[in-house]
């Protein structure tokens, strides 16, 4: 990418007021262009990225279904061109959510195996099974290369991360990661172990995308603002931090409640707010305890 390229980096908040009037939940679509082709677009649940030009719509990710319709106007304002594919970065409900109607759309939905498996072996929260549409068509278990819109963009699967399914994708001309949730900037992470994540693969996740990237590398989290190689790395030395002092404790005999109730473990990263409503320092420390005892 030019260094010109590099500076067209322009904010662009798409109120879609039409829908919003009629909604209780005041969500609006915002998008962020990051190269040429490559935007990010931030709703509610992960961040999206949608790649645009000559040949079609690519979309990472799409949110909840109940904002599908706002998703669209967004895209729609970016392309005409009509829906080609959508990859799932893992198979979470904040990720998928809006597959079924992105497969009506136009979309061939792509994923790792087990976001297939999952997907289609799990019941939602109202106990009602997915529909076939709601479902990736094209499944990979190690990686994958998309060419389109003049680039091309590498997929790849890390083992057992923030699940058993989790991909990245690295647009190679645009220099853009998107890392789904193995990636939450400034946060303490989503560990789900009992989707298969685990402490050890997030963190062989971010040194796998390491390699690829460099210091103008955009970076879309899963969770969080746009993010860059020095925050990346951050993440790192916290995830790597936490799982010494975690282990130091396991090694001492300390039970997961000890270890829980210790605020030392934490302290550091709880002082720069790395708690949020979905993890707290009690949550991240159980989780490390439970993936280093699996
Ligand atoms: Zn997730």
């Amino acid at each position: 990418m030019t260094t010109s390229q590099n500076l067209i980096i322009f904010f662009t908040i798409l109120f879609c007021t039409a829908s919003y009037a009629q909604n209780s939940n005041d969500v609006t679509i915002e998008t962020l262009q990051l190269s040429n082709n490559v935007y990010m677009l931030v709703g509610q649940g992960g961040n999206i990225g949608v790649s645009v030009g000559d040949d079609g719509v690519f979309i990472i990710d799409d949110q909840f279904a109940r904002l599908s319709s706002k998703i669209e106007a967004a895209i729609k304002k970016l392309s005409d061109k009509p829906f080609q594919f959508l990859v799932n970065t893992h198979w979470h409900g904040d990720h998928t959510g809006g597959n079924e109607n992105m497969h009506k759309l136009g979309a061939t939905i792509i994923a790792h195996d087990n976001v297939h498996k999952r997907l289609k072996e799990t019941p939602k929260r109202d106990k009602s099974m997915r529909p076939k549409a709601a479902l990736p068509v094209i499944t990979f278990n190690d990686k994958l290369n998309i060419h389109i819109n003049g680039e091309q963009v590498a997929i790849f699967h890390v083992n057992n991360a923030h699940t058993d399914g989790d991909a990245l994708l690295y647009f190679t001309q645009s220099n853009v990661l998107h890392t789904g949730d193995t990636y939450f900037k400034n946060r303490y992470p989503y560990i789900d172990i009992n989707s298969g994540g685990s402490i050890d693969g997030y963190i062989n996740a971010v040194k796998s995308a390491l390699i690829l990237i460099d210091d103008d590398t955009k970076i879309i989290p899963g969770h969080g603002s746009l993010s860059n190689k020095a925050e990346y790395l951050s993440f790192l030395k916290m995830l790597e931090t936490l799982r010494a002092s975690v282990k130091a404790e396991i090694d001492k005999g300390k039970t997961e409640d000890e270890v829980a109730n210790n605020p030392s473990i934490t302290k550091h990263y709880d002082d720069l707010n790395f708690n949020w409503n979905f993890i707290n320092s009690e949550k991240i420390k159980r989780a490390i305890y439970k993936s280093l005892n699996h």
